[in-house]
This record gives structure tokens, sequence and C-alpha cells, in this order.
């Protein structure tokens, strides 16, 4: 007979492992389904400084990793496989992965939400070293130095804010003539002495020196015209994807993210969701282990009612 676990958690950075070390500490049957390499987008991060406890600041990569250690201490087990589709009908949850199906009373989805990317030459290749999805993670390195955000949205339009107040200059690329941001944000942008909007214009290609990123050319859109802008680093700030299409619309969701507050609860009992792919407002390491911690509590008074 094939097992039946207590708690599937579904992704293995900060959000899945936290709910692994509740899990495993309060004595459940837990395993952690990873598709890739555990620490999730942590481990694409040099530097994390603003995870409390690491005076020097930590590697990404080395936090995902002790996350891991510590939940494996009190018993979860990792498997390296891919949920491919879900199936939520009944009580017990089945998860088909792509090295079989397995069963669990609980799921916590911590799938995350990956940021979209531009897509042009030499992204890539900068990516980290000049080009940033995180204003809040990685805007101190340019701490009075000019920058790019690009982008009309709300968290195009804060990480603009936040970024006026390090850097020297802040110029916001937006392929429209008027931010989409929320009205709270125009004001103080547009009073900021530091802040240029380049509208109507979208960015071709990222320039460098070889050594270190110097800066981006531009195509104004309506007249196909190309200029450069000189920097020295790049915010990408056009919105995020949540990783939730294997469920096919077994659960409630808004713009792609699970439909869950604070409490993690979905549309369905017995199945939370945690961390950046659920809706909320800061997608941060934090959040996502807090996160873990809340949904571990929900399905502990879940499972306490199936057991009456
Ligand atoms: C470049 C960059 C820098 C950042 N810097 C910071 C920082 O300095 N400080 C900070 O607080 N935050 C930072 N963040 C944000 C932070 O990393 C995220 O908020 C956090 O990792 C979200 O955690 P999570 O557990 O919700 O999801 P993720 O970390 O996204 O983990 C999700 C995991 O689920 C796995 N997965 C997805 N689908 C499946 C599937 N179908 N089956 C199995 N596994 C699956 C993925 O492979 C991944 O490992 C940064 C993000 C990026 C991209």
């Amino acid at each position: 007979m094939q097992q039946i676990y207590d708690m599937i958690i579904i992704g293995g950075g900060p959000a899945g492992y936290t709910a692994a070390l509740y899990a495993a500490r309060a004595g459940l049957t837990v395993a952690v389904l990873e598709r890739m390499s555990v620490g999730g987008q942590m481990a694409l991060t040099g530097v994390i400084d603003n995870y409390p406890g690491f005076e020097e600041g930590v590697d990404g990569f080395t936090l995902g990793m002790k996350m891991q250690q510590g939940a494996e201490r009190f018993g979860a087990e990792t498997i390296y496989s891919e949920v491919t589709a879900v199936n939520f009908k009944a009580p017990v949850k089945q998860l088909v992965t792509t090295d079989g199906t397995l069963r669990t009373k609980t799921v916590v989805i911590a799938t995350g939400a990956d940021p979209k990317v531009l897509g042009i030459d030499g992204e890539s290749e900068w990516t980290g070293r000049g080009v940033h999805y995180c204003a809040h993670c990685d805007g101190r390195f340019y701490k009075d130095k000019t920058v790019i955000v690009v982008g009309g949205g709300d968290s195009a339009a804060s990480d603009a804010l936040y970024l006026s107040r390090l850097c020297k200059k802040v110029y916001v690329v937006h392929r429209r003539d008027t931010l989409r941001a929320t009205k709270i944000y125009h004001e103080p942008l547009m009073s900021a002495g530091n802040v240029e909007f380049l509208w109507n214009s979208r960015l071709t290609e990222i320039v460098s020196d070889g050594g270190k990123l110097t800066g981006a050319k531009l195509e104004n859109i309506p007249s196909g015209s190309l200029s450069a802008v000189t920097c020295d680093g790049i915010f990408v700030s056009i919105g995020r994807r949540p990783v939730t299409e294997f469920l096919d619309g077994a659960l409630d969701t808004a713009g792609g993210y699970i439909i869950a507050d604070e409490s993690t609860r979905t549309s369905i009992p017995g199945v939370f969701a945690a961390g950046d792919v659920r809706t909320k407002e800061l997608r941060q390491v934090v959040t996502a282990v807090a996160d873990g911690a809340q949904a571990v509590h929900f399905a502990q008074e879940y499972l306490a009612t199936q057991d009456k």
C-alpha cells in the first residue's frame, strides 16, 4: 500500500523548507518535492543582506542548503521531482510527478513566482552583475550611482521611488507615455529631483565595456529612433510569473497567483499556498518563511478536524 503523507510541500525554496521544518518538528510525515535544486530564487542571489541573523549577509545558495538541512534534521524528506498535475477532489490528495503519483492529506504549494525578463541581448549575461530584478534586494549596490528602472506598474514605481532615495540618478524607462502605477506613486516620483522618465521607450540591448555593465540601448517606440543611456545598473520590474500552470485551474487564482491571505488557506481545504506564489504585497525571503510556518499551523488545525 502506497504511503499517505501528512503533508507534501511543492517547492524547495524558503517557504517550502520552513513549512518542512515546522511540519517535521510537529511530528508530521512530510516530503518536499523540488524540480531543480533547493533554495529556489535564493540560489540565484549572491548576497542576501536583509535576512536576519547573518551580520555579514549570506549567499543564497548557502542559506537554501542550511534551510534544507535544518528541516531534514527533524525527518523531512526531499524528493527531486517535478509536480506536473494535481487532483484535490478527495480528502487524500494526489500529486502527479515526473516520477509517479504521490498521496497526501495536506499540500503546501510553495512554487514561487519568477521575475519576468526582457529577453534582450546581454540580459542573462549581466544578471546579478548589473541587471537585477529586485530593487529592495540589490539596490544598496548602487548607492550614489545611476540606474535604470524598466517598467511602469506599481512594482516599477515603488522600485524607482526606493532607488531614488539611494541613487544619484534614476531613469524610468516605460513603453507607454504615462505610468500604469497607482496615483500614490505619481506625485513623489514626479517631484523627486533625481528621477527622469524616458517615455514610449524600450530597452533593446545591454551595453558593457567587457568587464562591467555601462548602460543600455533604447528604442523610441513610435519613431523607431535609437539612443543610448549610460548607467551602472538596470532594475527590471515588469512583473512576475507565478509558477501555477501545473494546477490547471484546481485552485482559485488572481493574475496567476493563488488566492490566499496570511493564513495561507486556499479555496480547497487542506491545500495551502506559501511564499511568492500566493497573493501578497511583499515577496521576500522573510515573508516566504513566515508563510511556511503559518501553513503548517493551519494544516495542523485542518488535520485535527479530519481525525475527528
Ligand atoms: C535575483 C533575485 C534576488 C533576490 N534577492 C533577495 C534578497 O536579497 N532578499 C530577499 O529577501 N529576497 C530576495 N529575492 C526574493 C526571494 O528570493 C523570494 O521572495 C523567495 O525566494 C521566495 O521564496 P518561495 O519559497 O516562495 O519561492 P522560490 O524561492 O521561488 O522557490 C520555489 C521553488 O519551487 C520549485 N518548483 C516550482 N515549481 C515546481 C514544481 N511544479 N514541482 C517541484 N518544484 C517546483 C522551484 O524550482 C523553486 O526551487 C530575490 C529574488 C531574485 C530573483
